[in-house]
């Protein structure tokens, strides 16, 4: 191995540069730049540790070179003495001409080495190949021999039985000649960020990139000269590129002409030009006239794991750990609220379906917003309790999709920002309902709570006050659908 030098480039700031080469220098020179809601939640850095430490079962016996506390220079001085005497080593460090690279897994073999990337998805993606390509050049340029070079990824149709079986978790998959056939630009590409890292910020526009899989961390600093409200960036749905319309100097909605929009992207331009309010008034009765009573607003929440914790779960399944249920049993009536929310660190999943089984009436009109969902989990809960699946049949055969007639436009408010979901809806209709006031605002956050009731259960009081946050987020949900629906019986 050549003689470590202070690095310019690491394996990250590579794969940021062929996002974008301002991401690469900001995150380089300028971090504090970064948006301030950026870091990453503890139970996204607690799932990557559980994944990255299950895929070492897959090669046991390895020695892990430490990082945390150590310079790159003595994280790759370790790695030499590793090289050494180690069939397998974790987090081995490598340097060449400028670019830090770390290994996840480094697998020893007849001819030389075999090189594993570690990544909580559920497949191969672009980033991925990149990511082991600039890995195989920093390597083998180091001195060592790369063989072979392997992604190992989840397998989403793995289904826990019992101890977690690591072999059956992951997928591990032979990217070799791929990431051979990267050399010539991995080579090309370091020599240019280097340039770029070496002048001034470079003047990139704001484009499609910043979003690409995640936000990236600088948009409060790229996308500054954004109007806050009613850019082009509101206008949502297929059809016109509002990136070309926004570097063409057309910032806001209202300034889009319109022949340069079909569909409903014009209706939408059209409405917020006149701030108006569309009414299909034979489209908003049809979809009433399917309606009977009682009437139960339903709405699930979820959480989904990288690493299933019980039997019979599978990565990324979306698990159902708690409902919120309003029933009103005629037009007007009062309404009737039942709940479920499960205790933490048990599988939700039999104690969830018992109580709503329980409370639903069987000849309800079952309410959900986006049916999709709330039809997908019964299902799952249908074929993992099979002696239930005909009642849970007869929930699914109950279910209306509130989401239709707002999907549609039978009803549509210029203030909804031509989007459909319940938390655009909702303020454009309902004025003394908001989620603003509630701790818990949204689908993620109420799964990042629950897995947090995990961590509280020896702090009784304070698991009881997220407890009262995730019921009272729930309940809102199901009231939203309630007022909803007394708004569309308002406008027919
Ligand atoms: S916000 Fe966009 S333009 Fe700015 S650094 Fe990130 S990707 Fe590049």
């Amino acid at each position: 191995m050549k003689k470590a030098t202070t690095p310019e480039l690491s394996k990250s700031r590579y794969l940021y540069g062929l996002r974008c080469p301002k991401y690469l220098w900001l995150e380089t020179w300028r971090k504090k730049l970064r948006n301030e809601y950026d870091e990453p939640t503890e139970e996204i850095l607690a799932q990557g540790y559980r994944v990255g430490a299950l895929a070492r079962k897959l090669f046991p016996g390895g020695i892990e070179i430490p990082y945390n506390g150590f310079s790159m220079d003595e994280q790759q001085k370790q790695t030499l003495e590793a090289l050494k005497h180690s069939k397998v080593i974790y987090e081995a460090s490598f340097q060449y001409n400028g670019v830090f690279v770390t290994a996840d897994i480094l697998r020893k073999v007849r001819g030389g080495w075999e090189l594993y990337e570690v990544k909580s998805s559920s497949k191969p993606e672009d980033s991925h190949y990149d990511d082991l390509a600039v890995q195989y050049h920093v390597i083998t340029n180091a001195g060592i021999q790369v063989s072979k070079t392997h992604l190992v990824h989840i397998n989403t149709s793995y289904q826990r039985k019992g101890a977690l079986d690591p072999s059956q978790l992951f997928i591990v998959v032979n990217l070799t000649d791929d990431v051979k056939e990267r050399q010539a630009s991995v080579k090309k590409q370091i020599a240019a960020q280097k340039k770029i890292l070496a002048g001034a910020e470079p003047d990139v526009p704001i484009g499609a990139y910043c979003y690409q899989k995640y936000e990236c961390p600088f948009t409060s600093h790229c996308w500054q000269h954004v109007p806050d409200k009613g850019s082009v960036f509101d206008l949502a749905g297929q059809g016109v590129n509002q990136y070309q319309l926004f570097h063409e100097g057309i910032k806001k909605l209202k300034d889009i002409p319109l022949d340069r929009l079909k569909g409903k992207q014009r209706q939408q331009a059209e409405a917020t030009r006149k701030k108006q309010t569309i009414i299909n008034k034979e489209g908003l009765q049809e979809f009433l006239d399917r309606l009977r009573y009682p009437l139960c607003y339903l709405d699930f929440e979820t959480f989904m794991e990288a690493v299933p914790s019980y039997d019979g779960q599978s990565p990324y399944q979306q698990m159902p750990f708690q409902f919120s249920l309003h029933i009103q049993k005629k037009p007007g009536g009062k309404l009737h609220h039942h709940e479920y929310l499960a205790p933490p660190c048990v599988d939700p999943r039999k104690g969830f379906l018992d109580e709503l089984l329980r409370v639903l009436p069987e000849d309800g009109c079952v309410m959900v917003y986006y049916m999709p969902f709330e039809k997908g989990r019964l299902e799952e809960l249908a074929k993992r309790y099979p002696r239930k699946n005909k009642q849970i049949q007869g929930v699914i055969n109950n279910m209306v999709d509130l989401l239709e007639p707002f999907k549609a436009r039978h009803l549509y408010s210029w203030k909804q920002e031509g989007s459909h979901s319940l938390k655009a809806v909702l303020p454009a209709f309902v004025k003394d309902l908001s989620y603003d006031d509630l701790e818990i605002g949204d689908g993620g956050g109420a799964m990042q709570a629950y897995h947090e009731m995990c961590a509280l259960v020896d702090s009784p009081e304070k698991l009881a006050t997220l407890r009262q946050h995730l019921l009272a987020y729930c309940r809102q949900d199901t009231l939203a659908m309630v007022k909803l629906l007394e708004v569309l019986f308002e406008r027919t």
